[in-house]
């Protein structure tokens, strides 16, 4: 499997709204394998690949390509920055955090720390403290220089390397560059073996997803499919600290088949033709129940005059941090299913 790949693209930092690197380096890396690629007006990545038989469908496949982050939204006069979120940070994963601030003319990289005094100075309650994500100010080191290298809008990512360890792989972004990986691995695959489809094949790496599957609803308009498939992370809880029901995944388990999130509900009879198609194959699944939170797939359903969708996921653990991690297995589980689905569909 192609951990290379993973790697490059969870190391390209695009967060949503500014999804161009990311999409440079997938819009290359596909070009030879579809018939049409067309860039939306919200920096969506349309990809189509058509069938020559007649009676088709047509399935979309939504993987979105940006990741959480920050807008720098003020710089001071001693030069700290603050930022505006995009996409939903937890407050207390972002204390003594290494980042990249990422402009037209370069990166830098600089520390993110909270308000206030460090530990020797803290009184009892600065300690409970925990500040907005708005509150936190990053530290480039050049003082007020900082205002001639940086402008408001300019985006700010998490700076961690790509981490394998033996059955697992850990990121700042895993959420979602596996789907952008799945998608790439899907594409090449098809290509690589020739296949004839029965049916068009849309794959689009959409934008804006952790703001609110922006980039989805207007692709998914453009493409008007029968069937779309959202592609995305889901949560893996089975860590200490949470009841056995809360977990909504295990890793090692199988990829995730998306019964129902907050933002849509699995077509019925899809999960039946998906669960099938797994046991005919042995590719190991489990059945997912996530009560709040979305994905693509949701833009995909209510587009137009409706689709029939499902959600193919894999369980993350620590999700929105800089430890994202996914068993490999869960992974190739789901790049497994994809293709058997596309090449019998
Ligand atoms: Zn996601």
């Amino acid at each position: 499997m192609n951990y290379q790949l993973l790697k490059t693209l969870c190391e390209t930092p695009s967060v949503a709204g500014r999804e161009s690197r990311i999409s440079s380096f997938i819009q290359e890396n596909v070009k030879d394998f579809f018939d049409e690629i067309e860039i939306d007006p919200l920096g969506s990545i349309i990809c189509k690949k058509f069938s020559k038989k007649k009676a088709k469908q047509k399935i979309l496949l939504l993987c979105h390509m940006d990741e959480i982050g920050f807008l720098v939204s003020h710089i001071n006069s001693k030069g700290f920055l603050f930022v505006d979120p995009v996409g939903g940070f937890d407050p207390r994963n972002l204390f003594s955090r290494r980042v990249l601030v990422c402009t037209e003319n370069g990166d830098y990289k600089a520390v993110m720390n909270p308000p206030g005094k460090p530990v020797h100075t803290q009184s009892a309650m600065d300690r409970k403290k925990i500040p907005e994500p708005n509150e936190f100010f990053i530290d480039m080191g050049i003082g007020e220089k900082a205002k001639d290298k940086v402008k408001i809008g300019d985006f700010v990512v998490m700076d961690e390397p790509f981490l394998e360890l033996s059955d697992k792989v850990v990121s700042k972004a895993l959420d979602n560059r596996i789907a952008c990986w799945l998608g790439m691995e899907l594409a090449k695959y098809i290509h690589e073996n020739k296949l004839e489809l029965d049916n068009d094949l849309y794959i689009v790496f959409t934008s804006q997803e952790e703001v609110g599957l922006r980039g989805a609803k207007t692709a998914s308009f453009t493409v008007n499919p029968d069937i779309a498939i959202g592609i995305d992370t889901t949560l893996a809880c089975d860590t200490p600290g949470v009841a056995e029901q809360d977990w909504i995944t295990a890793q090692g388990k199988g990829f995730g088949l998306h019964i129902k999130d907050g933002s849509f509900i699995s077509d019925a009879e899809l999960v039946k033709e998906f669960v099938e198609l797994a046991e005919k194959n042995k590719i190991e699944y489990q059945r997912t129940i996530l009560s709040r939170g979305g994905q693509d797939g949701a833009a995909g359903q209510q587009s137009g005059s409706g689709a029939k969708a499902i959600g193919i996921v894999v369980g993350t653990r620590y999700i929105h941090t800089v430890t994202e991690m996914i068993e490999k297995n869960d992974l190739e589980n789901a790049l497994s299913i994809l293709q058997k689905y596309i090449e019998n569909k």
